[in-house]
């Protein structure tokens, strides 16, 4: 046993703060605990979320989940007391005050495992990375220091031990192969295991998107199939079936695309029952996510090498010491743990990404081992590509790894193909995107640290080599100095914009401000504002012409230079080997999505004092978080975006299967789905497919609409929230369209619950990222969480964790400027408010789909709102039950269905209660 020095251990919660204080264990007051912390170095779980409880967001101390992301880099821990317990080995803790005891007593375990005949897979690099962290005054290295014994042969560097890819020759094209249905069920059999269970549906399903692996029999219009299949038909297997055998029949690959990065997760664990499956380096399964998610080892080699200082610093490494054990690279739910940035309040982790894109491809010193690079190649050469569908749609409309475009998809979640369109082909031209283009063309100005990374250091040896095109680079240098510089926000704002950009965001702020509707709750809730892109006033119009001629003079010299580099790439220079080959083609290729950008940007330009273009929504926008305003600009967004994804993605693909427990939005109508599937747009005849959830929801589920809460009374809201949670003795999730309801909602009922053991959590108000939120609430049967209504697509809790959803209200949707034209243009075609209600009856759907999804599973889904229409309960499976009732009549019923005893309870006032 190793002699620890003797440390205080410290938890708040709302419930209280307790202070371990060597032998015996105290409450203490808010003021004490800081006041303690102040002074001395003391244990503690999560200091940012220690910190709000105690109302002191500074606090620091000796945070074991930092030790945690020391010692054991890339693994998973859900960090709380009761995760924390389970990790070492340790009885979970039964009462909050005995939450200090245990952070003493796993400090003391952890410390112990590291000691010089400890076995410990992650021991090497440790006693380096120690050493560094110690000189950044890491609060635990001089614990850790002693603790690792000194290696006997020096450590080598974490840029020589992670691997290298090996180029391969390109792979063929797939043969076409055809699959009989024997062969599916036999595949599917194998997947299932001999002895599982038939599940109902299931094999019906595998055949359907057997259909789209087919040969092709008509160029630019690939086999499509949309198939419906409620929750617990056991889809994945059901696709990946046919997609795997395909795959090895063929020699092709089939990348299967989600929504969400939880189910890509979940699709991950799933593949390791494929013949010869799991994920990463030289696997047949390959996990994709944008660039942005993953580790640039050269920014974080700029980073340990005195480009971050201070707490990024220490970040840096412990970023560093995960790189060399992580799977694949990927920040962002990946293997890194989510809560790992935040406890340094998202110092730094950011710009260890390539976010920018900045990268420099084969003129960087790492390209042959860097993760991005490493997933790139893999992909080619995998039987199963897991991506998500911003990805498939970037990589196809920025003609991204032409030699690797997909052609047979899978786009699980395929009810948000819509949303994800029209994210992935809008247009922006705000602040921040053109201060982007600014940063990618010249690279850091003033005092900005790193490496000079602007066009012209990319593309030194083109330089060198071209007169014509060091010319071009030169021209588009100048040209970028319209575009806003840095403090842009605080020119635009005060009044004093520079340059023609910053003038056009100028006018376009004030056209915002003088045309958003006064009256409106937008205008004074603190958050986005915007006004119809119609009828400009003279100045905007006049900044347009002027922003116009800038961007066109920076277009020209970028289209020229994209020319010379193809020029270069035909001559083929005697100094152009392999890797500048490689270069060159990558800069052609972001060169020309740069050109895109702008290009777009000028049609829009065009479009103030111009004609109306049909195919767009146009608007103006003040993008603001709590009145704090942090981007302005003008966006543009395509009426109907799927014809642009149709264009890009489908045409060239030979089979495409579209697969959702939702795909029809909950009213059961087709050709909606086929509408936003983007099938009419290339001619194409989707093979449709149905198949109703095996679940008994009549007996595992009920719908109650509560009718006593009135509209606006944030404090009957938040009691109804607090005895329901009650109720159910936690396991709640509770979606709201507001993040201020949320918070005022959680203000009122979180110390309550928490004194009845039952902690809750959210979004927007913990300072726990989304992923990890979700992780603690499987976690901990008693806990409950409170987000936005798009959190319902990032929650996958099957069993007794998830057991009551509480909607604040009908999920109507917000009247922005595009829910306008797109609401009209439906007026057009005749159904106006049936496209409303379409939407909100998917939303309904889907929330209930996160209730149950298990055969044992129970739940009841509450929504607090007399005003909720009948025509919309059409949204919930035929035969659940729904009632209206009372807020009393619901809290009974609650807690009989999960046999929890009645609470018996009656209101005293707005926000109490009391139990009798
Ligand atoms: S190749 Fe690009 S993304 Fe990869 S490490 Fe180098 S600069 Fe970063």
């Amino acid at each position: 046993m190793i002699a620890l020095p003797s440390l205080p251990a410290l938890h708040a919660s709302h419930a209280g703060v307790w202070l371990h204080d060597g032998e015996s264990t105290r409450a203490v007051s808010r003021g004490e605990a800081v006041a303690r912390a102040a002074e001395t170095p003391v244990l503690l779980l999560n200091a940012p979320l220690t910190g709000q409880r105690l109302g002191y967001g500074d606090l620091s101390g000796l945070d074991l989940l930092e030790l945690w992301a020391f010692l054991f880099p890339a693994r998973f821990l859900v960090p709380t007391p009761k995760g924390l317990a389970k990790a070492v080995g340790l009885p979970p803790p039964e009462r909050e005050q005995d939450v200090p005891a245990l952070l003493s007593e796993a400090t003391r375990l952890l410390l112990e495992g590291i000691a010089a005949d400890a076995p410990w897979p992650e021991r090497e690099g440790a006693w380096t990375a120690a050493q560094s962290l110690h000189r950044l005054r890491w609060s635990w290295a001089p614990l850790v220091a002693s603790a690792i014994a000194r290696p006997e042969q020096g450590e080598r560097w974490l840029f020589s031990r992670l691997p290298e890819w090996e180029e391969e020759a390109p792979r063929p094209s797939p043969r076409p192969v055809a699959l009989s249905p024997g062969e599916i069920g036999e595949r599917l059999s194998g997947l299932t295991g001999a002895n599982a269970e038939s599940r109902y549906g299931q094999r019906d399903y595998a055949l359907a998107v057997g259909a789209a692996f087919a040969p092709r029999e008509h160029r630019d219009r690939p086999n499509m199939v949309l198939a419906e299949a409620g929750t617990g038909i056991g889809k994945t297997l059901g696709y990946l079936a046919p997609a795997s055998l395909w795959a090895e029949k063929s020699g092709g690959t089939v990348w299967i695309s989600t929504y969400t990065k939880a189910l890509q997760r979940q699709l991950d664990a799933e593949t390791l029952r494929l013949p010869g499956g799991g994920t990463g380096h030289g696997r047949r399964v390959v996990v994709r996510k944008g660039r942005e998610n993953y580790l640039c080892l050269l920014n974080l080699e700029d980073a340990l090498q005195g480009g971050f200082s201070g707490r990024a610093a220490i970040l840096a490494q412990l970023v560093a010491r995960w790189a060399s054990y992580s799977k694949d690279g990927d920040m962002v739910g990946g293997d890194l743990p989510g809560w790992l940035p935040t406890l340094f309040r998202r110092n730094g982790s950011t710009a260890l990404t390539d976010r920018r894109g900045e990268c420099i491809y084969a003129g960087c010193p790492h390209y042959r081992k860097c993760f991005i690079e490493h997933g790139v190649r893999a992909s080619a050469h995998a039987d199963i590509v897991i991506a998500n569908h911003a990805l498939v749609m970037i990589n196809a409309a920025r003609g991204r790894e032409s030699g690797n475009i997909p052609t047979r998809m899978i786009f699980d979640e395929g009810h948000h193909i819509f949303d994800a369109a029209d994210s992935t082909f809008a247009l922006a031209l705000t602040g921040q995107e053109a201060i982007e283009l600014r940063r990618w063309v010249i690279g850091p100005e003033g005092n900005s640290r790193g490496r000079r990374r602007g066009l012209a250091a990319r593309l030194a040896d083109v330089t060198s080599y071209d007169g014509e095109g060091a010319r071009a680079i030169e021209q588009a240098r100048e040209a970028a100095t319209a575009l806003p510089s840095d403090d842009w926000l605080k020119r635009v704002v005060g009044g004093e914009p520079f340059g023609p950009l910053e003038r056009l965001l100028s006018a376009a702020r004030s056209h915002v401000f003088a045309r958003a509707e006064d009256g409106k709750a937008d205008v004074d809730a603190g958050y986005g504002l915007e006004t119809e892109l119609a009828e400009p006033d003279g100045d905007l119009v006049e900044a347009a012409m002027e922003a116009a001629q800038a961007l066109d003079a920076l277009l020209r010299p970028l289209n020229h230079l994209g020319k010379r580099l193809e020029a270069i790439l035909a001559e083929g220079p005697d100094w152009m080997d392999g890797p500048a080959r490689a270069r060159i083609e990558g800069a052609i290729a972001s060169l020309g999505w740069r050109a895109d950008l702008v290009s777009g940007w000028l049609a829009m330009l065009a479009r103030i004092g111009g004609p109306n273009d049909p195919d767009f929504v146009d608007w103006l926008a003040v993008d603001r978080y709590e009145g704090r305003e942090y981007d302005i600009g003008l966006h543009r967004h395509w009426l109907d975006p799927t014809r642009p994804f149709a264009q890009t993605v489908l045409k060239p693909a030979h089979g495409v299967v579209l697969t959702s427990a939702t795909l029809r939005g909950g009213d059961g109508h087709w050709p909606t789905a086929e509408a936003r599937s983007g099938a009419p747009h290339v001619g194409a005849v989707p093979l449709r497919f149905e198949a109703a959830s095996p679940f008994d929801y009549a007996s595992q589920a009920e719908v109650l609409i509560v009718t006593d809460i009135k509209r606006g009374d944030i404090g009957a809201l938040a009691a109804a929230y607090a005895r329901l949670i009650e109720a159910a003795q936690g396991g709640t999730l509770g979606l709201f369209t507001a993040i201020r309801r949320l918070r005022a909602v959680h203000a009122r009922i979180a110390d309550r619950l928490a004194r009845a053991s039952l902690p809750l959590y959210a979004q927007h108000v913990d300072p726990i990222d989304t992923g990890t939120l979700v992780d603690i609430f499987r976690d901990d049967m008693r806990a409950s969480l409170l987000g936005t209504d798009a959190l319902r697509d990032g929650v996958d809790v099957p069993g007794h964790s998830l057991r009551l959803l509480v909607m604040e209200g009908v999920p109507w949707s917000k009247p922005t400027v595009l829910h306008a034209a797109r609401k009209l243009a439906a007026q057009g075609q005749g159904g106006g408010n049936a496209y409303d209600d379409a939407l909100i009856r998917a939303r309904l759907a889907q929330a209930f789909g996160r209730l149950i999804r298990r055969a044992d599973d129970r739940g009841s889904f509450v929504i607090l709102s007399a005003a909720m229409p009948s025509r919309l309960l059409s949204a919930f499976p035929a035969n659940v039950p729904i009632r209206r009732m009372t807020l009393d009549e619901a809290v009974i019923s609650v807690s009989e269905r999960l046999g929890f005893a009645t609470p018996l309870v009656h209101q005293t006032g707005e926000s109490g209660m009391k139990q009798i």
